[in-house]
């Protein structure tokens, strides 16, 4: 009856709004490149922009597991400013942390969102990653960088779920999972597009490598891959 529940940060329960400024904070890094061991091969290179732990592992899974959609435009956010970044000519100044560089003055972006499984999206009701890249991809447009968001890939078998896969396994429970259907225009001049692929997590890299595999088989060259976080694995689960 007129009772309105405040929201509570996602992160670190704090109460306010559904991601606290502090939390976002963790997100707004500087992306790192993140080089996986084993590096799986065919692997992009790969920039993460924090370690998934902490409040941002629960950010991550409020939103990936629990389907609150309030912590999406954080996670766009995150990710529009990690792209502006890599786009722009300060990623070059920055020099060696770039794993790949922009081509000519003004390279056309091409942003491709790994596609996420069907029990995600069953858990989810929605794409809900592909939303996550629309909101920053408008966003980056807006700042002036010419955009396109690329959904090219598709699953095309259902991989098992990866949650305690090994490296090896993982790999191998991918190996040709996914298929890229390029559009007939864009992207195709490498020395004007900027082609990245996104996702949410890195663990092993074997989703981005397939990925990449994908691409490459349609003729399109990934530049690189820009994650949101990126797990550390224990020794143990490296196999
Ligand atoms: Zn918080």
């Amino acid at each position: 009856m007129g009772l309105v529940v405040p929201p509570v940060c996602a992160g670190c329960g704090v109460t306010g709004q559904h991601v606290c400024e502090t939390c976002a904070r963790l997100l707004h890094h500087q992306p790192r490149p993140h080089r996986p061991s084993p590096m799986p091969p065919g692997l992009p290179p790969v920039l993460a922009l924090t370690d998934y732990s902490g409040p941002v592992r629960q950010i991550i899974t409020a939103w990936k597991e629990r389907g609150q959609r309030s912590v999406a435009p954080v996670l766009a956010a995150a990710l529009t400013d990690a792209l502006v970044w890599t786009w722009s000519a300060d990623a070059v100044a920055a020099g060696g942390d770039v794993p790949w560089r922009p081509v000519g003055s003004r390279p056309e972006l091409y942003v491709v969102p790994v596609p996420g499984s069907r029990a995600a999206r069953r858990r989810r009701g929605e794409d809900a990653w592909g939303r996550v890249v629309e909101m920053a991809c408008r966003e980056v447009r807006s700042r002036g960088i010419p955009t396109t968001l690329m959904r090219c890939l598709t699953l095309q078998r259902q991989p098992r779920d990866q949650a305690g896969l090994s490296a090896r396994e993982r790999r191998a429970n991918l190996s040709g999972a996914m298929a890229a259907r390029m559009p007939s225009t864009g992207w195709r001049s490498p020395s004007t597009s900027l082609v990245v692929l996104v996702d949410d997590i890195v663990t092993t890299g074997a989703t981005l490598a397939e990925a990449g595999r994908a691409l490459r088989q349609a003729g399109c060259e990934p530049r690189g891959a820009i994650v949101l976080s990126a797990t550390r694995r224990s020794g143990a689960d490296r196999r």
